[in-house]
């Protein structure tokens, strides 16, 4: 039993070991089996991934090669555009040098026809006027004379000058004038349009008319002073205005004449050309008198038959009076005179700076032409008082004298008077000598003067390089008077042009009394009531007028200015007289010259007593300010004390050293002609002198002591001029150092001069 117990026991326990077992195996098989699948998922995700890694590479591959190609293609474009454009410019430099060369080439042969034309060009228009009053183009122009007449009846107006003459006479004359003999349809349709126009302002017509050979083809009408004109003759006239302008250029271009011709044949309607015509009644003595022109005005220009160009300058009730500015001799009485309608002009531009031109822009200096291609009236409204704005700005003039004790402003007239050869035209000339490289331009205007004067002022200029930034207007005594009485409103034009674009201009009229002496002879030929002096009533306007032009202008007008040095000739030292006394009034001051402190060697010979300068305080930096203060006094001082001291009478040690001290300053501001100083030189003369370090130095070694310390700053002491040369004003330590740095200078000065 047992046994059997023992076996069932055996048999339970090795059927449950055989159940654990079987358990545990299973288990084992299922984990075995879980891993192999999940290994084997596994592999196919690898495989997959393997397959999509692929797939990208495929795609990166074909990306890459087409981006490859569209590189390619870029690259490809990219040379082949620079390869186009160094073509390209490779073409255009050859067209360029081509161009060039042919422009050489053309401007050669240009100015070889010019050359030819310009003896020609007289005998031009008589040959072109021959060929076109033959065969065809005369039977061409007598079909053309209706088509004509229609272009003009349009046009035909009254002007006031017309309307005021039916009013007076109740008439007004109409003329039809043509080459060749009119239809009578024709004259009765121009005479009926013309009737009914006059009619309209309440007159009747007087009409005439007559066949003119002279007018080679075509018709004219004339209305009162008016002409409407559409004739050959006046489109030759045209042409010779043309050939004259590029005549004067030296490059008469043939294909300009050949198109010029060829417009003057073409049927074009808009061939009429409406001017006012007028007759010289009389003629002398550069003026003429005029009749016609009802609606002229005061300061047009007028052309005379000859080319000579005039200035309207009086109208009178039945006649007009004008100047010549050319030979008057040339013009003949009762002979035509065309309104050019506009006012008498000068050319402008950059390219006048070194230029020396005539009051008309005409240049004197042997150039062809000057090619500018503005014009500016000489005549034109001065600034307002809204665009303008004070005169802070200083401008040195270089000579101690000026800058200290009549310190100039840029946009101010200051006037230099004096009797003659007191060395005016010096102060204005080293004015402008000393704009070198300070961005100034410079006009200088000479009236009446010899033309040796102006040859050698020219050729100073041009030595001491002073051209490059100048415009020299001339107008000398040998010029007519119209000239000279033209050149200061043609030099203020020119200075306008660089005002108004914003420049610092200089300008110098040499001399305003030569000026008042042209205007008076004019207004005396012109039978104008003389007034005091003679001279006319309206100078004091007429020189208003032109100052009034000098200016500082506001800043939204460009910020620009003109500074005006105009000088006048005195005299015996008279400077109440009418001349002087207007322009003095002008002027914001006066630098008056004095006869005897020129010939006692005082150069320049300034009186410091009669000088002034309205506004040059403004416009004085704050270190001359600061040193020039007491100049003036102590200047006055010893004029008094001098004239006292005539007298013989003994004086004290404290009057004698004062006398010493003021001559020993009025030797100091001498100054050689043509060489300014520069304004830190002129405070440290002035600082020197105030402070007592030239006390012991005979007012005859003054320039010797001058000269010695300039060097001695230069050298040694550059910082302290570069410090002044600032302008502001001067420190306490500033101050100090300058006093230490001229006791040493002293010193020096006084052991080198004792050991000499
Ligand atoms: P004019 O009345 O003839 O126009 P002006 O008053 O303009 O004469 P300038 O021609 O400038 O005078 O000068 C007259 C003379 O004085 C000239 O010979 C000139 O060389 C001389 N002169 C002018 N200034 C000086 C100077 N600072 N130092 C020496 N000589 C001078
Ligand atoms: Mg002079």
């Amino acid at each position: 039993m047992r046994v059997v117990y023992q076996i069932i026991n055996f048999l339970i326990l090795g059927g449950i070991l055989f159940l654990i077992g079987r358990k545990a195996v299973t288990k084992m098989i299922k984990s075995r089996k879980e891993r192999i699948s999940a290994e084997q998922e596994e592999a196919e995700a690898g495989t997959r991934r393997a397959e999509r890694a692929r797939c990208l590479l495929a795609q990166q591959e074909a990306e890459n090669a087409e981006k490859l190609e569209e590189l390619k293609a870029e690259e490809e474009k990219r040379i082949r555009r620079i390869a186009e454009e160094s073509s390209r410019r490779a073409d255009r430099r050859a067209a360029e040098l081509r161009a060039s060369t042919d422009d050489a080439v053309a401007g050669e042969k240009l100015r070889s026809v010019s050359h030819i034309m310009r003896d020609t060009s007289a005998k031009l228009i008589p040959a072109v006027s021959a060929l076109l009053s033959s065969e065809p183009y005369a039977g061409r122009f007598r079909e053309r004379e209706p088509e004509l007449l229609d272009a003009i009846l349009p046009r035909i107006t009254l002007t006031p000058g017309d309307r005021s003459y039916i009013m007076q006479y109740g008439f007004l004359y109409v003329t039809v004038q043509s080459a060749f003999r009119l239809n009578a349809g024709l004259v009765s349709k121009a005479e009926k349009s013309a009737s009914a126009l006059v009619a309209e302002a309440g007159g009747k017509i007087s009409f005439r008319y007559e066949v003119e050979e002279k007018l080679i083809g075509g018709l004219r009408i004339k209305v009162g002073d008016t002409v409407y004109d559409a004739t050959l003759k006046n489109a030759l006239y045209g042409l010779g205005v043309r050939l004259r302008e590029y005549g004067t250029d030296g490059g008469l271009d043939p294909l300009l004449l050949e198109r010029s011709v060829r417009g003057i044949l073409s049927e074009r309607r808009d061939a009429v050309d409406v001017y006012q015509r007028g007759r010289v009644v009389s003629v002398s003595d550069g003026i003429c008198w005029l009749d016609g022109l009802a609606d002229i005005m005061y300061g047009e220009l007028v052309e005379f038959e000859n080319g000579e160009q005039g200035m309207i300058l009086d109208i009178e009730e039945k006649l007009i009076g004008c100047v010549i500015f050319g030979d008057y001799r040339k013009i003949r009485q009762y002979s035509y005179v065309r309104r050019l309608s506009r006012m008498v002009g000068v050319p402008v531009g950059d390219e006048l700076l070194g230029a020396v031109v005539g009051p008309l822009g005409e240049p004197l200096d042997g150039r062809d032409s000057l090619h500018c291609t503005e014009s500016r009236p000489i005549e034109f409204p001065a600034p307002a008082i809204i665009d303008r704005q004070a005169v802070d700005t200083p401008l040195y003039t270089g000579i101690k004298a000026v800058d200290a004790l009549v310190p100039i402003g840029r946009g101010q007239r200051e006037l230099i008077i004096g009797d003659r050869q007191t060395g005016k035209s010096s102060i204005a000339v080293d004015a402008i000598l000393n704009q070198k490289g300070k961005n100034v331009v410079c006009v200088y205007v000479v009236i009446g003067q010899k033309d040796t004067a102006v040859a050698s002022l020219v050729e100073l200029l041009r030595t001491s390089g002073a051209m490059e930034y100048t415009v020299v207007v001339v107008a000398t005594a040998s010029d007519s008077a119209p000239m000279q009485y033209i050149a200061p409103g043609a030099g203020t034009a020119i200075g306008e042009y660089f005002m108004y674009g914003g420049r610092d201009v200089l300008i110098v009229y040499d001399d305003l009394s030569k000026h008042a002496v042209a205007y008076r002879e004019m207004s005396l030929l012109l039978h104008r009531p003389a007034g005091r002096e003679a001279y006319p009533g309206d100078i004091f306007y007429l020189h208003s007028r032109l100052l009034e032009r000098s200016a500082h202008l506001s800043a939204a007008k460009g910020g620009g200015s003109m500074t005006a040095l105009p000088i006048v000739e005195t005299q015996a030292g008279d400077n109440s007289a009418y001349i002087p006394t207007n322009i003095i009034s002008i002027t914001d001051g006066q630098i008056f010259l004095e006869s005897e402190l020129f010939n006692r060697g005082q150069r320049p010979a300034i009186n410091a007593g009669l000088s002034v300068s309205r506004v040059g305080g403004s416009a004085q930096c704050a270190a001359m300010r600061q040193v020039s203060g007491r100049l003036r006094m102590e200047l006055a001082q010893y004029r008094e004390l001098e004239s006292f001291a005539q007298f013989g009478a003994d004086l004290d040690d404290r009057t004698g050293a004062s006398l010493e001290r003021g001559a020993r300053t009025l030797r100091a501001l001498c100054q050689p002609q043509h060489s300014p100083l520069p304004v830190e030189k002129q405070v440290l003369l002035l600082f020197a002198l105030g402070e007592g370090f030239a006390d012991g130095i005979p007012a005859d070694r003054m320039r010797e002591f001058e000269n010695a310390m300039y060097v001695y700053f230069d050298t040694f002491r550059p910082g302290l001029m570069e410090e002044i040369a600032t302008g502001r004003k001067m420190s306490a330590e500033l101050m100090k150092e300058l006093k230490d740095a001229l006791a040493v200078f002293a010193e020096g000065y006084s052991c080198q001069t004792a050991a000499n």
